[in-house]
């Protein structure tokens, strides 16, 4: 009979990635992946757990699928993670409708935690979230003709406000000969966008080679073939340096568009959140990437009612926004973490948090209009992603938009999904852009 399985994966790329890699494992033993856990012999949930929000979220989830098992509609339960990391002590007995709990170093445990699940039993496993890399194969799930390529894992940089170096544990790279292998093999099936990715890409190599070595992988996934674009995400504003500046520029592979969280500008406020850097060297860095990159698109990350932050701050916060023009950025009110430092110290109240990033949202929503609109008479390339039924119009993204976070560009055409074909652009609203194929 058939073995069938739910997999709700919650949070970030860099989880996704974790997994398409227990789908993989999952399938090669020999279960099958349903959409809808009613009426699955268990359902993988693989969590989010670095700020409150995402941790609610990943609890409804759990709940809900344990209504489903309460009235035999699902059969099991298995929960992986950083909220089972983050709660690795408390979460069976807070949780007991979960039967079973990998933490993030033991996503390869995932087919023994299935098959003791589809036994009756109970696993619970973590293995030490510092250790190597599991070098494991994975079903991209991503594209058409795009996929994460995870680089590193953990952080080492400890910000003030992160539980994240607790939970993934320390910074470690993969072996480039690994990732290069595993560019080519995506190459191969028809990737043409990889979207390199790890919490920090710009400490790449530091472990392993004992130099960064983001500008030499570049370099490298650049001699690709069929390798169109290569984006970065997440990069430390104080890892810069000339070499990665010059690769991204000379690279007509890598996509300018650079996604740089800098979380605020105030000295002070960077400061007692342990990030390197001033405010002088963030707006230096952004003026140096804007002179010698044409068109940079820049992504950031804010957080605003951060430990520190008054009305004074807050207002050197958004007259940097105004000044930068960041065409592209996410900001969360500050949520404090516990374990983490920034928790224990004096901070705006929640309401305030949540107001100020409400402002800093429309600040920004603004200058993402003003960008769209200097789009239209250009010719930009677009990587089309689908057909899109409602406008009768085919849907895809140009270097400006990453997936998920950003626009899409809908426009007439004859280009295939998975093609990337030149598209003038004649419209802008709400963040999309409209045009034709050329
Ligand atoms: S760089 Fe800072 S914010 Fe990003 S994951 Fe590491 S500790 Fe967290």
């Amino acid at each position: 009979m058939e073995k069938c399985f739910a997999l709700i994966s919650l949070g970030c790329a860099k989880n996704l990635v974790n997994s398409e890699q227990m789908l993989y494992l999952l399938s090669e033993a020999g279960y099958t992946l349903v959409e809808d856990p009613d009426g699955a012999d268990f359902a993988v949930v693989n969590t989010c757990g670095f700020i409150d929000a995402a941790k609610s979220e990943a609890i409804d989830t759990i709940l809900e699928l344990a209504e489903l098992k309460k009235t035999g509609r699902l059969g099991a339960i298995i929960v992986t993670g950083c909220l089972s990391e983050r709660y690795r002590d408390s979460i069976l007995s807070e949780l007991p409708e979960i039967d079973a709990v990998l933490g993030v170093g033991s996503f390869g445990d995932i087919v023994e935690a299935a098959d003791a699940v589809m036994e009756g039993g109970a696993l619970s496993r973590f293995a030490d979230q510092s250790g190597p890399i599991d070098e494991l194969p994975r079903v991209v799930s991503t594209g058409p003709s795009w996929a994460y390529l995870r680089i590193a894992e953990g952080c080492d940089n400890f910000c003030a406000f992160c539980a994240i170096p607790y939970i993934r544990g320390r910074y470690r790279s993969r072996a480039m000969e690994n990732i290069l292998e595993e560019a080519r093999d995506l190459a191969a099936h028809g990737v043409k966008e990889l979207i390199v990715i790890a919490q920090d890409i710009t400490r790449y190599g530091t472990d392993l080679y004992g130099k960064r070595s983001l500008a030499a992988l570049c370099r490298e996934l650049g001699r690709i073939e069929g390798v169109e674009w290569i984006r970065l995400h997440y990069l430390y504003p104080d890892q810069f340096d000339d070499e990665l500046i010059d690769e991204i520029a000379s690279n007509d592979k890598i996509v300018k568009y650079l996604d740089i969280p800098i979380q605020h500008i105030n000295d002070a406020i960077l400061k007692a959140m342990h990030r390197r850097g001033t405010g002088a060297e963030i707006r230096a860095l952004f003026r140096t990437l804007r002179g010698r990159i044409p068109d940079l698109v820049l992504r950031t990350s804010l957080i605003a009612g951060l430990p520190g932050e008054g009305e004074a701050e807050f207002e050197e916060l958004c007259e940097f926004l105004r000044e930068a023009r960041i065409e592209r950025a996410g900001v969360f009110p500050f949520s404090p973490e516990e374990g983490t430092p920034a928790a224990q110290m004096e901070r705006p109240d929640g309401e305030t948090a949540q107001h100020r990033a409400e402002l800093i949202m429309e600040l920004q929503a603004q200058i993402m209009d003003e960008f769209c609109k200097s789009c239209i008479g250009k010719t930009l390339r677009v990587l089309c992603q689908d057909y899109d039924d409602e406008s009768g119009l085919l849907v895809g993204r140009s270097y400006a938009d990453s997936p998920d976070i950003d626009g899409l560009v809908f426009f007439e055409g004859s280009c295939a999904p998975g093609e990337m074909c030149e598209v003038l652009i004649d419209g802008a609203e709400d963040g999309m852009l409209y045009g034709k194929e050329i």
